[in-house]
């Protein structure tokens, strides 16, 4: 799924226990949407794989809320919020489409990778790739209420994010032909010069 979408359910997870806990909303917010982002940072390095780990955030998350019940501080709190963000980031990713750069023409089944089992998970297409209008909904229902439960920076954090959903699915299938064209021109470009070297 989008990373819009991954944000928004984050801080949507989350936002029950900072109403209830509303000295705690900050660090679980912030830890919240810090986890639902981070797996996708390795989009520069071997994405869906160098920081997706759908069974060791969950494995990570189960002793990290542990100390946060226990011991509980705004940094424990922030730490398991993220933990439990970033494994149901992998999770819903799991349930998205597959990984590949037309992800609608379905070339691939590769969903995430499973370090435990060291295999690729395949994609359950239950939203058909990043930016479909079935993932626009998921962002909607988990950002909406959040326009109404939350103030502050989180609303217009949340508002704003809602914002890049809506254009990034309004464009998501062009943004991919622009993307194919410029690297066709790069990779053209460069066997001109591979060639024009060799004469
Ligand atoms: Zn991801």
């Amino acid at each position: 799924m989008m990373l819009p979408t991954h944000a928004l359910v984050g801080l949507a997870l989350a936002t029950p226990v900072a109403v209830a806990r509303p000295s705690l909303a900050t660090p679980l917010l912030a830890g919240a949407l810090a986890g639902s982002v981070l797996p996708d940072l390795d989009v520069v390095a071997r994405h869906r794989r160098t920081l997706h780990y759908p069974t060791g955030y969950v494995v990570a998350a189960v002793p990290i809320a542990a100390v946060a019940v226990v011991a509980t501080s705004p940094a424990t709190v922030a730490l398991a919020a993220g933990t439990v963000a970033a494994a149901v980031h992998c999770r819903m990713d799991r349930y998205g489409g597959s990984y590949e750069f037309r992800p609608w023409e379905r070339k691939s089944d590769r969903a995430v990778y499973d370090h435990v089992r060291g295999r690729w998970r395949r994609a359950k297409r239950w939203t058909r790739y990043d930016g479909a209008p079935e993932d626009l909904l998921v962002a909607i229902a988990a950002g909406l209420p959040l326009l109404v439960v939350l103030d502050g920076p989180f609303r217009q954090l949340a508002a704003g994010t809602l914002a890049i959903a809506v254009v990034y699915t309004a464009f998501r299938r062009r943004l991919s032909d622009l993307a194919g064209g410029a690297f066709r021109r790069m990779r053209d470009g460069a066997k001109r010069l591979r060639v024009g070297c060799q004469r």
